[in-house]
Formats: structure tokens, C-alpha cells, sequence
């Protein structure tokens, strides 16, 4: 059982807030309201304690503080997490938000990220310089917890996941100590980041890998939802195929409005997303044989790289309710094509979706003990998502991915990407890490034996 920062003595408060540069807030403090509001407003929790750390040596005091405090102790980088695992219920909440720097080295085109940014402001900054780090497909999303489960997006195909990029990262481990990971210093923990979450301490700073990306093509696809069940079906003969230079993530989906014409809004439909960072003279070549399938519309063209990251962002503000569920597939046989059909023309608010992440090219290179992330095999990684912005429809938007997962999972490789899952339990997380499981118990177990860090897709000590 941890302690409440309800029962803590006020003057251990104070002498914590003279130690640190940042930030204290507390309940009864104006600003806790909004300073506890994480992206997913289904997520309704109440820190005891929330520490604004701005600087490393903040994230020691507080981590020091909740040890010998006996806190429950939440991380938060990006606050996206679908299950809000960057927050908890009357513990302390070490919020990395104020820990934002980006530099980029031309030279040896690596970038070095706060724990605290978001993916947008690294596109911000290496963009103009012609480079890119894969991540994921909206732009307000933490670089801390996308990078520690894994990183899927546009580039995965070209360039692989956001862990196969990362280089180095800095971390303040549950003893308050502080170390550099890399594939020379630290390596067992250089290995479980990569994939493992939040498990094995805090990450002040990241250095991934970047690449040359400057202006992609691309953007949404659609067919009418009657004909999910030919597109899957040629998507799935195409896309493993296809040249590395083009990823295309399929959905099933509504259009909610502009920039899409009007005949099409509140329709449902099968999209595909698609990313091209080849020669853009070959673009339409490579296109061909996606137009020769007939679509009912096309928004696709050529884009600063941000702008992609970016082209779903004002869809998917924060503050809306969303329920989470996920799984890997190996297949899109029949009956998988079938339940595809019968949910994709249920979908139940405009913003709620179904999205499938092709793991080939690069991302399926990696072996699959090379980091946690187990299913390098798998074919895709899906997710279901409710979205919408009325409480009111909570139920409606659950039960329908609740449904629509239950008529997938039994044909799924058995389990889920971790950062596409709520808080579903210790089963869930043993067939996400599978075979890798036991390595991370053990790492666990030698870097956090207590658990201190717990909220997350929790891994128990060995
Ligand atoms: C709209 C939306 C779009 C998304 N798109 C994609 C996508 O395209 N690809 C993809 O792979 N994922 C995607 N995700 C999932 C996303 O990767 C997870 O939600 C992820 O947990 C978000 O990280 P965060 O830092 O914003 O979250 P938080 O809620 O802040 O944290 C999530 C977890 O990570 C831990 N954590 C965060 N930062 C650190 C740190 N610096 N050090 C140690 N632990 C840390 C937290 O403790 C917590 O356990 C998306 C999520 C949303 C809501």
C-alpha cells in the first residue's frame, strides 16, 4: 500500500518545492484542473500531487520524493497515453511536459529530444533541415511514451519503427540515480526501452537516427464501405510487396466534413493512408495500381513531411472521449475481410475509426528478440478506436469497439501493441511483450525491484 500525498506533512511539500525549478501543484491549487487533464477526456483521475519538472535534476527530486514517500508514482510525457497511464489516482504525477529541447546534428543527421516534447515540435525543427525521425501520424503525441512502446507511422515501412531509430536516451532510474543507455553502455536497459514503456525509469533525453525526408506524397484513399471486404483483400497481396518507399495504413472510417467534398460527409468507408518518400517523379507510377482499383475519392499529393503529420490533427483535438482496443494480425483472410464489413458500416460517431499498420519493409527486419517488440511477424498492427466529443455517447462508442474487437480478436496473433491498449491487465501484457516477457521480468527486476514505476503496461519485477 503507498502513502497519500493527502498524509504528508506540508513542510516535506515545501522543502520539496524549494529544491526544484519547477512547478508544485496541488489540489487545492488554481490551475490543478486543467494541469490533470491528459488528451483522452474519458480519463478523469486525481493526482495528490502533480511536480512540473523543467530540468534532470528536477525528475531526481521527484522521484526521490515519491521513493521516500512511499508515493504511487505516474509519468507523463505527451499525456496521450489512450488509458492514461501518465496519470494516477491521489499519488504524485511527474510531469516531464517543461523538458523540451530538439537539437539536430547535420552532420551526423541525429536528433536529441526532451522526455517532455511532443512529435510536432521535432518535425518543427528538423524539418527545415531536410530531415525527419519516424513516428507516429498526429503531431500532439508524446515523444516519451510513442518512442518507449515502439513508433509506428509513415515512415515505418522506409525507415522502421521509432525504437529502430533511437540511438541513446538518458534516464533517472527508480533509485534517483541517472545513466546513459546505449548499444555499448547499459545495454540490457538500452534493450528494454525499446519497446518495454515506462517500466525501467524516467528519459530525460532521447537521440534517434534521422533521414533524409523532405516533401512525401500522399494522403487518403477511399472506397465505399461496401467494397472493404476486394480492398483488404488486394491490400493485403499488395502493400508487403510494395516498394519500401510507400507505407499506406488502412481504415475503416467516416468523413466527418472539409476538406472532403459533401456528397462524401458522415459516409462510411475503407481508406487507405498513404505515404510515398521516393523520387516524386516515379509518384504516380507507384500510384498506378491503387487508382486501378477504382476509388471514390483521392486526396492525395505532395506535402512538406509536416503537413502529413499534421493532416489529421484538427480532426482529433484534445479533450475528446476515446476507448481503446488492439491486436496484431498475421492475416485478412474471409472471415477477418467479413467482420471489417460488418462493423466498418456500423461505425457509430464520425471520429471513430479502425486503423491497420502494415509491419514490413524495415520494421519487420529487426528479429524478434532484437528489442521487446514481439511481433516483427505479424503482418499489421490494428487498433479500434471510439471517438467522440460527447460523454454522452461513451457507452455507444465502448460498446461498438468492444464488439467490433470481439469479432476480430479470435482470428488475431494474440496480442496488442502496447501503446495502442488501455489499461487491460497483466494478461494482455504478457502476450504483447510474448517470448521477450521473461527478459524484461529480469531487467525489471534488477533496475525497479519495488515498482516503483507501475503506471504504465506493467511489467512485475522477477
Ligand atoms: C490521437 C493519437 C494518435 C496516436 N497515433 C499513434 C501512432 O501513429 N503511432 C504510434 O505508435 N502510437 C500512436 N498513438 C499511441 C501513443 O503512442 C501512445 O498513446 C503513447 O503512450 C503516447 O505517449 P505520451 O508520452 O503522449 O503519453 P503519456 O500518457 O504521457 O505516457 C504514456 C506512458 O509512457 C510513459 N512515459 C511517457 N514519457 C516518458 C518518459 N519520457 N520516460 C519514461 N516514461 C514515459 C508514461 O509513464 C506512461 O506509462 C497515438 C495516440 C493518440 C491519442
Amino acid at each position: 500500500m503507498s502513502d497519500s500525498v493527502e498524509s504528508l506533512d506540508v513542510t516535506i511539500i515545501e522543502e520539496l518545492a524549494a529544491q526544484i525549478r519547477g512547478e508544485i501543484v496541488l489540489p487545492q491549487n488554481s490551475g490543478y484542473d486543467e494541469t490533470r487533464k491528459v488528451y483522452n477526456a474519458m480519463i478523469d483521475k486525481f493526482p495528490g500531487m502533480i511536480v512540473k519538472c523543467v530540468d534532470v535534476a528536477d525528475v531526481i527530486y521527484a522521484v526521490n520524493f515519491g521513493r521516500e514517500n512511499n508515493l504511487l508514482v505516474a509519468v507523463r510525457g505527451g499525456g496521450h497515453n489512450g488509458g492514461g497511464l501518465g496519470l494516477c489516482d491521489g499519488g504524485l504525477v511527474i510531469d516531464l511536459s517543461g523538458i523540451k529541447f530538439v537539437h539536430v546534428d547535420t552532420a551526423e543527421k541525429t536528433v536529441r529530444v526532451g522526455g517532455g516534447n511532443v512529435w510536432g515540435e521535432v518535425d518543427h525543427a528538423t524539418h527545415p533541415l531536410g530531415l525527419a525521425v519516424p513516428a507516429g501520424i498526429i503531431s500532439s503525441t508524446g515523444v516519451g511514451g510513442l518512442t518507449l512502446g515502439g513508433g509506428v507511422g509513415h515512415l515505418s515501412r522506409k525507415y522502421g519503427l521509432t525504437i529502430d531509430n533511437l540511438l541513446e536516451a538518458d534516464m533517472v532510474l527508480a533509485d534517483g540515480s541517472f545513466v546513459t543507455v546505449n548499444a555499448s553502455q547499459n545495454t540490457d536497459l538500452f534493450w528494454a526501452i525499446r519497446g518495454g514503456g515506462g517500466n525501467f525509469g524516467i528519459v530525460t533525453s532521447f537521440k534517434f537516427q534521422a533521414h533524409e525526408v523532405k516533401t512525401v506524397f500522399g494522403g487518403p484513399i477511399l472506397w465505399p464501405i461496401e467494397r472493404v471486404e476486394e480492398i483488404m483483400e488486394w491490400y493485403h497481396g499488395f502493400i508487403h510487396d510494395a516498394t519500401e518507399d510507400l507505407n499506406g495504413f488502412i481504415t475503416t472510417m467516416v468523413i466527418p466534413g472539409a476538406p472532403f467534398p459533401e456528397h462524401l460527409h458522415n459516409k462510411q468507408f475503407c481508406g487507405i493512408v498513404w505515404c510515398y518518400v521516393g523520387d516524386l517523379e516515379k509518384a504516380d507510377e507507384v500510384f498506378k495500381p491503387i487508382r486501378a482499383m477504382d476509388p471514390i475519392f483521392e486526396f492525395v499529393g505532395e506535402m512538406p513531411y509536416p503537413s502529413i503529420q499534421t493532416l489529421f490533427d484538427g480532426m482529433m483535438p484534445p479533450g475528446l472521449q476515446w476507448y481503446w482496443r488492439a491486436d496484431f494480425f498475421n492475416e485478412l483472410g474471409p472471415e477477418v475481410r467479413a467482420q471489417h464489413l460488418k462493423f466498418g458500416s456500423k461505425i457509430p460517431t464520425p471520429l471513430s475509426q479502425m486503423h491497420m499498420y502494415p509491419i514490413s519493409g524495415a520494421a519487420a527486419r529487426p528479429g524478434k528478440e532484437d528489442t521487446p517488440w514481439a511481433y516483427r511477424d505479424a503482418k499489421y498492427a490494428g487498433v479500434i478506436v471510439g471517438v467522440d466529443p460527447d460523454p454522452a455517447n461513451a457507452d455507444k462508442i465502448t460498446a461498438w469497439c468492444k464488439d467490433y474487437w470481439a469479432g476480430l480478436h479470435p482470428h488475431a496473433a494474440g496480442g496488442a501493441y502496447s501503446n495502442f491498449m488501455m489499461d487491460e491487465g497483466e494478461d494482455r501484457v504478457k502476450a504483447s511483450y510474448r517470448h521477450n516477457y521473461d527478459r524484461l521480468v529480469q531487467i525489471k527486476g534488477k533496475y525497479d525491484p519495488a515498482n516503483f514505476f507501475s503506471v504504465n503496461q506493467n511489467i512485475q519485477p522477477g
